[in-house]
């Protein structure tokens, strides 16, 4: 396969992981190919900075690499190269760019396994999900392809035989900054759209997940987009403020959390950029009585506990009418306790390992406190230490459900970002509807019932931009994807996302005299 015998052509590798583990995938070892910044079409090491960060597999605990992190040198070098290809990417026609990123998607596709196993294990998260990940990744990249082509402005008719158009025009250098959770499919969710459009990017991923988005940027190469086209540089909070503040970037597109976003939006005001921000949440999943119990307890499930609960999107304050709190509880907690944990390489493991070491020890924080507070662990919340020794020091907890919990509690309140269900009784629609939006988050939120009228009704009153009915975190690419309130705004996916890649020009054009008034 072409994936594979492509690998001794790269750049030469310095780290090979965990063979043995690796070989238990189905893509055997995988390579991690050395320097991790990428600019104008190569992989190169950052022109300063150059503080080197170790990176860990989430399940083992060991180091698999080092990065270099880019200082404002680099970070400009990066922009400027991106500058360049701007000018020639700009130009051609929206279905040339169609063209290159349908052959991105197809490369992607082909290389899907070796991607999905660079993911796993950088991130811990089961190569079950990451194969998803990263088919909804290339899903993308055909989506935007689609309507590349088809990018335009309309004609305005005006008195006299005058009329006028509008043009939809790229805005230039957009900088898109990633969390740890999804690395590759955040970065395809940013590129996508904006390459469409015709715009260039510098991507930053998060300093834990480094790797995959590097893939990326050698599969556009690839493709075909022209050199500088798309770069990566990386690091931590410094890179990205050297990003946000640099005068040549045009838009910010940001993933993470809300201090973080906060910060983005500050240094986005001073340069008058638009941003984008995708932030946390806390979302409500309402299960009524009339629903069908097992697909409101596999709801209730996936909006937990996918990628050991680290989503923006999950679902996990889950209100339960008060009539099937009992027999939904007694199936929700039974499931959770038989979800495979483990070497997130394996094929049944359905539950990898979390980040990293603080993260998880702040995730046991959330449940000690929420003891302290009077909630009652149903199942899980303790440390799993897997039998296999080559995992012991891997960051793997149980799956956690929480009874007797109320809105007040921090567990309840707070963002754990782990797999941490907390359910809440409820009694009335009314009442369910007023606690749901009773938080500073508006990222998500789900409903399961059979009632018809009552599920388009409680959607439409719920404050948040991702609403379920039926179902919870699934993510077609053709459907918008933000949040209200807290959680940020604009939208990625979907045709929505066009809007905040891309501005409307006017040209307003004259077919008679002027008639001065002076
Ligand atoms: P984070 O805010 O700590 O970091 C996100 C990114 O911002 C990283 O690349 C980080 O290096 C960078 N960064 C940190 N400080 C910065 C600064 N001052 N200036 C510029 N860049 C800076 O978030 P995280 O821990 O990586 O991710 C978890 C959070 O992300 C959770 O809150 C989760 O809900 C959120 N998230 C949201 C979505 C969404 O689509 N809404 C998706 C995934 C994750």
């Amino acid at each position: 396969m072409l994936a594979r015998s492509r690998l001794p052509a790269l750049i030469p590798s310095l780290f090979v992981l965990r063979p043995s583990l690796a070989m238990s995938s189905a893509t055997g070892t995988v390579t991690i190919h050395q320097p991790l910044n990428y600019r104008a079409g190569a992989r190169v090491h950052p022109a300063d900075g150059g503080q080197a960060e170790e990176v860990y597999e989430p399940a083992t605990g060991r180091v698999i690499c080092k990065v270099l992190s880019s200082g404002e040198k680099e970070v400009d070098l990066a922009v400027q190269s991106a500058k360049a290809a701007f000018k020639i990417w700009s130009q051609m026609s929206g279905m040339e760019r169609s063209r290159v990123l349908l052959e991105a998607a197809r490369i992607i596709r082909e290389q899907g396994e070796e991607i999905a196993t660079m993911e796993t294990i950088n991130n811990g998260k089961s190569i079950f999900e990451a194969r998803v990940d990263i088919d909804i990744s290339w899903q993308c990249l055909e989506y935007y392809a689609g309507l590349a082509g088809s990018l335009a402005g309309e004609h305005i008719q005006l008195p006299g035989g005058s009329f006028g158009y509008t043009r939809r025009e790229p805005l230039g250098v957009c900088v898109g900054i990633g969390a740890w959770n999804y690395p590759f499919q955040i970065a395809c969710w940013k590129s996508a759209p904006a390459l469409a459009c015709g715009n260039a990017m510098v991507f930053k991923p998060s300093p834990f997940t480094p790797v995959s988005v590097v893939k990326l940027a050698e599969i556009f190469t690839e493709a075909g987009v022209p050199k500088g086209l798309f770069n990566v540089v990386q690091g931590g909070a410094a890179t990205g403020q050297f990003l946000c503040h640099h005068p040549d970037v045009a838009k910010i597109s940001f993933t993470g959390s809300v201090p973080t976003g906060i910060k983005i939006m500050e240094m986005a005001a001073k340069g008058i950029k638009p941003v984008t921000l995708e932030l946390g949440g806390k979302s409500p999943l309402i299960i009524f009585s009339d629903c069908a119990l097992e697909n409101a307890v596999n709801g209730a499930l996936m909006a937990n506990f996918l990628t050991q609960g680290e989503v923006c999107c999950n679902g996990t304050r889950v209100f339960v009418e008060r009539k099937i709190l009992d027999a939904f509880t007694k199936e929700v907690v039974k499931r959770t306790q038989k979800i495979k944990i483990g070497d997130p390489l394996l094929e049944d493991t359905r539950m990898g390992a979390l980040i990293n070491r603080p993260h998880l020890d702040r995730v046991q924080g959330f449940i000690k406190q929420a003891k302290e507070q009077g909630a009652e662990v149903l199942c899980g919340g303790d440390l799993y230490v897997p039998d296999d020794p080559k995992l012991k020091n891997g960051y793997y907890m149980r799956p956690c459900v929480l009874g007797n919990c109320t809105d007040d509690m921090t567990c309840v309140k707070e963002e754990i970002f782990g797999p941490v269900m907390s359910i809440l009784p409820f009694d009335t629609e009314e009442e369910v509807v007023e606690r749901a939006n009773a938080t500073k988050f508006g990222l998500a939120g789900g409903v399961f019932t059979r009632d018809i009228q009552k599920a388009h009704r409680v959607v439409a009153a719920l404050k948040a931009g991702m609403c379920f009915i039926n179902n919870y975190n699934i993510s077609p690419v053709e459907l918008p994807f933000g949040g209200y309130k807290a959680s940020g705004f604009g939208r990625e996916n979907g045709r929505a996302a066009i809007e905040y890649y891309s501005q409307l020009k006017t040209v307003c054009v004259e077919m008679g005299d002027v008639e001065s008034v002076f």
